[in-house]
């Protein structure tokens, strides 16, 4: 039998139009259908791995890397359990009589304090594609900048080219804030219109379907990519500094046990920040339409000493487990003390800075040892202690035994 003339068993392309057949007994197949049954195999892969997780598996999942935010953490498990159930039923043709709407989240609260990590832990979790944005840096198009659409490229180049991956993934965009209209109370509106770009970003939360031209050289073959944007799931986040003031005039003392109950000002924050409501957002300078867009509000508390200790060590990969892992690479036992640790919590604390003081610290100890203890002989151990923390000094070293 001539080469030529095999076929491929499953779509009937010969040899010479495919660039590869593999031949079984009696039965052929060509490259391309092997491409289809792996996405086929991977479609379903992901239908269990999602099914897999409930919304109490996706919370305990997400203790084991952020500390602290434990209503956070409870609405987004709902969340985003209910997002992709919403997408599966919808594949499933269950929900015929009744339709669900897509649940978009708000997730509010200070600087340094786990959104970001909340949904980079989601995202990895669940194994979908995920794209950060940063709402500063957007403009509406035909602004210098990046428009809204480049956000829907980003996740299309994250999942290397797959555009049904890319319609479940999940867009974060951050300092969704500093989109506030000018003149709002929040005083924090930018110089290009920031109400333009909410207006922009509203055609992506609508579910509009989205067209572009793929710059990546891999993909180059595909032109004019279409992404429908109708399951993507956007979480936007912001700081919305001083909103806590907008809720306490709205609802006043009432309630709130102000005083009595509430011992720290941040307490009092984080009562009023879980309180906000779409009217506060409005008045800090939010447009109602694209408020309606984002029907979930789930907001994080700033980090206590106790959560910033806890974040030093608790964590997987946190920062204390990768210096010590550094130091095993030396042979040397790393060794914090406890009251190291809470006076790191303590001093980053006063930074304010929520859990990024805690790196900026932990370098500033590290840094003069890390320099020299690479060329210092028979070291075992180095001890940082709460003096080392406070006065800057450098950590305490024990040598090994001499071997007579
Ligand atoms: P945000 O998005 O709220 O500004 P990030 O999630 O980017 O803050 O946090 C910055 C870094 O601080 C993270 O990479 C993480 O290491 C650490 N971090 C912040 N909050 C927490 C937390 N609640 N639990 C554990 N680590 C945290």
């Amino acid at each position: 039998m001539n080469l030529d003339d095999i076929k491929c068993s499953f779509c009937g392309k010969s040899r010479k139009d495919v660039s590869k057949l593999i031949s079984g007994p009696k039965v052929y197949i060509c490259n391309e259908c092997v491409t289809v049954c792996n996405n086929l195999l991977l479609k379903e892969d992901f239908n269990k791995s999602i099914s897999k997780y409930k919304p109490i598996t996706i919370y305990n999942e997400l203790e084991k890397y952020v500390i602290g935010q434990n209503q956070a953490k409870k609405y987004l498990s709902v969340a985003i359990y209910n997002h992709y159930k919403r997408l599966d039923s919808q594949k499933n043709g269950a929900s015929k009589n009744i339709e669900l709407t897509k649940g978009n989240i708000l997730l509010i609260g200070p600087t340094g304090t786990g959104k970001t990590l909340l949904v980079e832990t989601l995202a990895q979790k669940l194994d979908v594609p995920l794209a950060i944005g940063d709402a500063t840096t957007l403009t509406e198009a035909g602004y210098v900048g990046e428009d809204v659409e480049s956000l829907i490229k980003n996740l299309y180049q994250s999942t290397d080219g797959d555009i049904e991956k890319t319609g479940r993934g999940i867009i974060f965009i951050d300092e969704i804030d500093k989109l506030a209209k000018r003149g709002s109370s929040s005083n924090n509106g930018r110089d290009v219109s920031g109400e333009g770009v909410q207006q922009a970003l509203l055609k992506l939360l609508e579910g509009k379907t989205i067209t572009f031209s793929p710059n990546n050289s891999k993909l180059r073959k595909s032109k004019n990519i279409k992404v429908d944007t109708t399951n993507i799931l956007f979480i936007l986040s912001g700081s919305f500094n001083s909103i806590e003031e907008i809720v306490k005039r709205r609802i006043g003392n009432k309630g709130m046990g102000f005083g009595a109950t509430v011992k720290h000002e941040e307490e009092d924050k984080n009562l009023l920040r879980s309180k906000i409501q779409n009217q506060d957002l409005f008045k800090y300078g939010m447009i109602p339409e694209f408020m309606g867009r984002v029907p979930i509000i789930v907001t994080v508390d700033d980090l206590t000493v106790d959560n910033l200790e806890e974040i030093l060590w608790k964590p997987k990969n946190s920062l204390i487990a990768q210096y010590k892992k550094m130091f095993s690479l030396e042979n040397i036992e790393l060794v914090f003390a406890k009251d190291s640790l809470r006076e790191i919590a303590e001093e980053s604390y006063k930074r304010k800075m929520g859990a990024r003081g805690l790196k900026a610290i932990m370098e500033d100890i590290m840094l003069d040892i890390m320099y020299e203890i690479p060329s210092m002989e028979k070291v075992h151990k180095c001890i940082v202690d709460k003096m080392v923390v406070k006065q800057r000094t450098m950590p305490h070293i024990e040598y090994k035994a001499k071997v007579s």
